[in-house]
């Protein structure tokens, strides 16, 4: 056995994002002795890519403002699926999370008046995201970095040692959460530059790792997007909830192939920047559906007229709810109206001075001078949807952050599912991440506090071995084949690239049943592939040997979006049926929970018939009554199925 290091904390927090970030602190703060894992450099988390902004309803540029109102507009745009408690508290807690980042050193951009100012985006009724310019995630980070230096001085000046109640540990990926029976002991995990294990033992561990979206082909997310803290819940026995909900953010760009997929961020359509087919019509205009078609503006000039007196004008359909603006620049590239590489134009060009674009869209414009040699000052940019975010994830509860079915495991961020229901709103997760970043590391370090040390699950040394096993199987692919004709190890790009394909065409933005059903097939046939695929050379720094490793979490992962997606026969937020174009308010009580067919990794684990994940329907917990009370009763029936109406 080759573990070569092994400590005992309090709270583990795989992720340094910054959900994982705030876990962290607030778990310190809180007494427990806390460590984070990052598998990248502390720092470049998700996070830091975040652009636009984060919502939170402060009121600063329109007094109407308040948490009722951001509750509103999140369960509209999660069509009512949001796990209700989740939505409420997120509403009420984000304004106190903004301003106590600004306690902590954080400068968001300002109003004339000296008001942290706040910007418009799709489906938030009034300007609501506090943002510095549009490099909102890389304050986010560098201010929770700060707070953790500011925290380990302190902790130096008592003991002597920086890292003696929190650590951080980066370039180190975790592959398994470790049980004593029902209990989370810890963790294993190796070394990315040494290739060397580790075990962290700890009672309580917080996964935040962030999302999926590297099992999809064009993509707004980064290498580490590998659905692992996913992978990770459901291996150690928790469920996911309703992972068919994937957001395809409508604006990613389109050219030139080597960027396609990057994100083109929303703030550029929140400060006036406007969609256009290669006819020169703003189609969204012709995309505005029924339940929302008395809160959007029907003329150009009406829209136009709403970015200087919202009360007199309803707003412009290009502010729409992302899977809204994301479908409708799908069909018109469908219907062949389309721009030169099959995206469609977003101009600010017309809409704003060169000067002022540079000034509130620097990231865009450098963005687009560099990689496209596009000046978005002069002519428009040419655009498309990208897989961008996973609003399903780890079925948690809401006030606590706990992970469902495993004492000891919490979830924060985008791995958590629940907060946005079937599509989230622009600037609601670097909010979300904060809420409920903070809400799991308190609840971790009490659960932590509440085992006396002689009291702690232990971690079983077989299970260790059983890590360590399974993580070197990539070395030894060819001994391992069990006939002769399965031929020599497989090569883990070549599966990632058939697993991206599969998903982008087969379980994408638009959805059909024989295609998921092929996908479902593909799947089965790329998992047994997955177990010869094989790595040459040594454990030191090794990115072959790191892909192979993270391929069992994607095909995890990508099961069970296309089972959930097979099994949900209607069209809501970002699930989309073409053979059930409908949102079907029978489906508005129901979640679907993921959950591993053969815990044991048995048989199940190879037959693709049945696959990996185990599918069951549960029932949504009820709305509270008060806060049904918020919207009007036509409004609800539009959403809310009829024995939920009538009650
Ligand atoms: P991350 O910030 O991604 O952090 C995940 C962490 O987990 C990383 O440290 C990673 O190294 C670590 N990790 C992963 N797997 C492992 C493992 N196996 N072992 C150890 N560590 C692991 N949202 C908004 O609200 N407003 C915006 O303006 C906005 N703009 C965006 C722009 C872009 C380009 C993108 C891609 C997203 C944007 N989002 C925005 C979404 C938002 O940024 C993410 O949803 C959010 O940052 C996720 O944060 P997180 O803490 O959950 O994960």
């Amino acid at each position: 056995m080759s573990v070569v290091d092994r400590q005992e904390w309090d709270v583990v927090v795989v992720g340094a994002g910054g959900a994982g970030l705030r876990a962290a602190i607030e778990a310190r703060e809180r007494g427990a002795r806390t460590a984070v894992i990052c598998k990248s450099l502390f720092g470049k988390a998700h996070t830091v890519m975040a652009e636009g902004g984060i919502a939170a309803a402060m009121g600063n540029a329109n007094p109407g403002d308040n948490w009722q109102v951001h509750f509103r507009d999140t369960m509209r745009g999660g069509k009512f699926l949001n796990q209700w408690r989740m939505a409420e508290l997120h509403a009420q807690e984000a304004p106190q999370r903004v301003w106590e980042l600004e306690t902590w050193g954080a400068l968001f951009d300002r109003t004339k008046d000296g008001r942290i100012s706040q910007r418009n985006f799709g489906g938030h009724e009034y300007p609501r995201l506090a943002h510095v310019g549009d490099r909102t995630g890389l304050e986010l980070i560098r201010t929770l970095q700060q707070k953790i230096v500011s925290l380990q001085q302190e902790d130096f000046r008592e003991t002597g040692d920086y890292e003696s109640r929190l650590k951080v540990f980066q370039e180190c990926t975790v592959t398994r959460v470790l049980k004593e029976g029902r209990q989370v002991s810890g963790v294993f995990g190796y070394e990315r530059e040494s290739g060397r294990f580790f075990v962290l033992e700890a009672p309580s561990v917080v996964i935040a790792t962030g999302g999926i979206g590297k099992s999809f082909k064009v993509t707004s997310n980064s290498w580490e997007y590998t659905g692992d803290g996913h992978a990770l819940a459901l291996l150690a026995g928790a469920p996911l909830l309703n992972m068919e909900f994937v957001q395809f953010h409508p604006t990613g760009m389109v050219w030139p192939p080597s960027v396609k997929g990057i994100l083109v961020t929303e703030s550029v359509r929140g400060d006036g920047g406007v969609l256009r087919n290669s006819d020169g019509r703003r189609f969204m205009f012709d995309y505005v559906p029924d339940v929302f078609k008395d809160k959007y503006a029907v003329t150009e000039e009406e829209a136009d007229g709403w970015y200087d007196d919202p009360d007199h004008n309803r707003r412009p359909p290009e502010l729409l709810p992302r899977d809204e603006v994301a479908r409708a620049i799908n069909a018109e590239v469908k219907e062949g109206r389309g721009s030169p590489h099959g995206g469609v134009f977003l101009d600010v060009s017309t809409r704003m001075p060169a000067e002022v674009i540079q000034r509130r869209l620097p990231s865009m414009y450098h963005q687009f001078k560099e990689l496209a040699d596009v000046d978005i000052t002069a002519e428009p940019m040419e655009v498309g949807p990208t897989c961008h975010y996973v609003m399903g994830g780890i079925a948690v509860d809401s006030d606590t952050a706990a992970a469902r079915g495993v004492p000891g495991l919490f979830a924060a961020g985008e791995v958590a599912g629940g907060m946005h229901g079937s599509n989230r709103l622009g600037g609601n997760s670097l909010s979300d991440l904060l809420v409920f970043g903070r809400r799991a590391g308190w609840h971790a370090a009490e659960y932590a506090a509440g085992r006396a040390s002689d009291a702690r699950p232990r971690v079983d040394g077989a299970q260790v071995d059983a890590a360590a096993a399974e993580a070197l199987r990539p070395f030894s692919a060819e001994a391992e084949a069990p006939e002769p004709s399965d031929g020599p190890p497989e090569n883990p790009y070549t599966l990632h690239q058939e697993l991206q394909q599969t998903m982008n065409d087969l379980v994408g933005i638009i959805r059909r049943e024989p295609e998921m059903k092929q996908a479902l097939e593909k799947l089965a046939e790329l998992r047994v592939r997955a177990r010869r695929a094989g790595v040459e050379g040594h454990r030191q720094f090794n990115p072959g040997w790191h892909l192979a490793l993270d391929l069992r979490n994607m095909l995890l992962v990508s099961e069970c979006v296309a089972r959930a997606a097979l099994e949900r026969t209607e069209s809501r937020g970002g699930h989309t049926r073409e053979d059930h174009p409908s949102m079907d308010r029978r489906w508005r009580p129901a979640n679907l929970l993921c959950s591993l067919a053969d815990p044991s990794g048995g048989a199940a684990a190879t037959d693709p018939e049945r696959g990996q994940i185990a599918l069951e329907r549960t029932a949504t917990e009820p709305v509270r009554p008060d806060l049904l009370a918020l919207f009007e009763k036509d409004e609800l029936a539009k959403y809310l199925a009829e024995e939920e109406l009538s009650e």
